[in-house]
This record gives C-alpha cells, structure tokens and sequence, in this order.
C-alpha cells in the first residue's frame, strides 16, 4: 500500500583489504564518478554516501566506511565495525599477497561484528578483485567461485576503478543482500 511516505535505510558498509587494493579509489568512483590516479594515504577513518532509489518509496543512504592508513595493521577495532551491515573486501589483481590477506579481512569482520538476527549470522560480504584493467584473462573464475565458498563471501567481482568496471553492479548487488537481511 503506497500511503507516500518514503522508507529511508541508512546501511553501514566497510570498504577493507591491504593498502594500495584500490578500496579510496572504488569509493571515490562509485560515490562521485572519478579516478585520480594520484596517491594520497590519509590517516583516520573517511565516510562517503550515495543515496539509491531502490524503488519510488524506498531509498538507500549507503555509508561507505574506508579504512585510510590503518589498513596496514591488518585489523580494525569493534568500533569501526559496529553497525556494519555489509562490508567488500578488496584485493589487488597484480598481487598475490593481498589475495592471501582477504581471508585475514573476512575473518576480523566476522569475529567483530554480526547481524543482530537470532543466529547473528555474519554480514554479507563481497569480493572485489581490483585493477582488473591491468591483468587480461589472468584470473581464474572456477577458483574465485571456490575460495568464496570456502570463506563466506555472498559473490566476487573483477573490478576497476580506473576504467570504471563492475564498481556500481558490484554495489548495487550488495544493498540487494543487505536489504534481504534486513
Ligand atoms: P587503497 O590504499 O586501498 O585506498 O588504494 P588507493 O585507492 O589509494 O589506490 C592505490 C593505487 O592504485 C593508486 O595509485 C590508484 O590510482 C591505483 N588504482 C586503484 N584502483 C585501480 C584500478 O582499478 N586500476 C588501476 N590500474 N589502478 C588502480
Ligand atoms: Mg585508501
């Protein structure tokens, strides 16, 4: 029943993986459609917000949580997860290592924060595997699908922030889970 009032959730979602994945870069284009190629490793916690029209009553204000320079510990406090409701874990095509520290991410995210239902099931969690426009037809997708299995993760991406591929579908596909588990 459509009585006009719009329903407005607003979605905590944490942007981690190992320095230089790409996490400010995907941000920065999904949120306001740019790449600045330029390095800038800013110490603290950054916020950005999309608003999404999921339909003509329903709204989404995503707040993107990156981890700007802190990543390099490894792990984040329970503060920064607190309220998380959905998190992407990015890693760098170009580098093996920050495939390997995925599962490092995964697992802070699950041992910090839960979903507030009767089994408090993990949040969904993405994959993302950034800079995709630098290694043509190197990734393995029967692998991808497995390691995502394995470790909990509700899909994966080739991502690129540069050249603006799967940024938006990626996060598009990550409100629709959240939003089944709201
Ligand atoms: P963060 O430390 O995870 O936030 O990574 P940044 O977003 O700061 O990116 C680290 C470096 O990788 C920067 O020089 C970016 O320009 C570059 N970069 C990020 N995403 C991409 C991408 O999709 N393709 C390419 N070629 N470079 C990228
Ligand atoms: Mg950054």
């Amino acid at each position: 029943e459509d009585d006009g009032k719009v329903i407005e959730y607003l979605l905590k979602v944490l942007v981690v993986g190992d320095l230089g994945v790409g996490k400010t870069s995907l941000i920065q284009r999904y949120v306001h459609n740019i790449f600045n190629r330029e390095y800038k490793a800013t110490i603290g916690v950054d916020f950005a917000y999309k608003l999404i029209q999921i339909s003509s009553n329903k709204v989404v204000r995503l707040q993107l949580w990156d981890i700007a320079g802190q990543e390099r510990y490894g792990n984040m406090t329970r503060v920064y997860y607190r309220e998380a409701v959905g998190a992407m874990v990015v890693f760098d095509l170009t580098r093996q290592n920050t495939l390997e520290a995925v599962k490092k991410w995964k697992a802070d995210i699950d041992a910090k924060v839960r979903l507030q239902d009767a089994n408090e099931s993990p949040i969904p969690v993405i994959l993302l595997a950034n800079k995709c426009d630098m290694v043509q037809g190197s990734l393995n997708p029967s692998q991808l699908d497995a390691f995502c299995r394995e470790n909990g993760f509700v899909k994966w991406y080739e991502t690129s922030a540069k050249d603006n591929i799967n940024v938006e579908e990626s996060a598009t596909y990550l409100v629709k889970k959240i939003l089944e588990t709201e």
